[in-house]
């Protein structure tokens, strides 16, 4: 039977997998890198926990028959989508990158692009003293040395490892409303939003609220994407799966 790895950890391989455990003949497989508390699951089999790195990828592709694979992971998940375009590469399974386009600036938005978090926390307290920081629980060691600006984080999980000297946690996972993020970014006063470019429609409010309020935007560009086939909707990586070998 065919097998399809779904590499998830995101809305878009939610969908997929929703749209695949419904096909008669086919064995659909999801993995979860296993950071979340309580994930949002999808449909069908779901394996968690890494592989241990790109031979343990290829071995266990191996092992499970898969015959192709979906990278349907956040575009800020770098090493598991090295991991697996080296894996399928190895193994010879075709495999499509399923990437959301990342977002784009219209009139009204002052957004300043950035390669990294210490890039980020380097414009600080330059661009804003009250920053609200979306950009997850891991890597907010970042923004330690920033005592002149107070954090609004926002993240699913509690973060462990250094944290900003002065911050308010905040635990929630979207989607979001722009009402809902006007409400408390005003609520905390802040005056800069710190992002990843994430892309999406789930998490994007925030950019629409940051417009209203005239706030600036620290924008952290994406890591280069391997160089597999890529598609930018789930809807294209069913029709890459249809036409494949697989
Ligand atoms: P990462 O740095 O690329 O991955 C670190 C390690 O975690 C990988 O080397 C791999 O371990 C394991 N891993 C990651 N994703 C996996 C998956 N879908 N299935 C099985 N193992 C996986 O990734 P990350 O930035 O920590 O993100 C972890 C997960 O959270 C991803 O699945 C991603 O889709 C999701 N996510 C990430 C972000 C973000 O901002 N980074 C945001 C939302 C959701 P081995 O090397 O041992 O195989």
């Amino acid at each position: 039977m065919p097998c399809v790895l779904i590499l998830g950890g995101t809305g878009e391989a939610r969908e997929l997998a929703a749209r695949l455990a419904a096909r008669p003949g086919l064995r659909v497989v999801s993995t979860l890198a296993g950071r979340v508390r309580a994930p949002r699951l999808p449909a069908g089999e779901v394996r968690i926990g890494g592989f241990g790195g790109p031979a343990g990828l290829a071995a266990w592709l191996r092992a499970e028959h898969v015959t192709a694979i979906i990278d349907a992971t956040h575009p800020f998940a770098a090493r598991i989508s090295s991991s697996a375009a080296a894996a399928a590469a190895e193994t010879g399974i075709p495999m499509i990158l399923l990437r959301r386009p990342g977002w784009t600036a219209v009139a009204g938005d002052d957004w300043r692009w950035v390669d990294s978090l210490l890039d980020a926390a380097a414009l600080l307290p330059a661009a804003g003293r009250r920053a609200f920081l979306t950009t997850g629980r891991q890597g907010l060691a970042s923004f330690v040395d920033v005592p002149d600006t107070w954090f609004l984080v926002r993240c699913v999980d509690p973060p462990t490892g250094p944290l900003p000297p002065r911050m308010h946690l905040l635990l929630d996972r979207g989607p979001y409303t722009v009402d809902g993020e006007l409400s408390l970014m005003t609520s905390h006063g802040v005056d800069v939003l710190i992002t990843k470019d994430s892309g999406g429609d789930l998490t994007s409010a925030k950019l629409t609220a940051a417009r209203i309020l005239g706030l600036p935007v620290i924008m952290v560009r994406r890591p280069p994407a391997p160089a597999v086939p890529m598609v930018a909707t789930v809807e294209e990586a069913l029709t890459w799966l249809d036409n494949s070998s697989a």
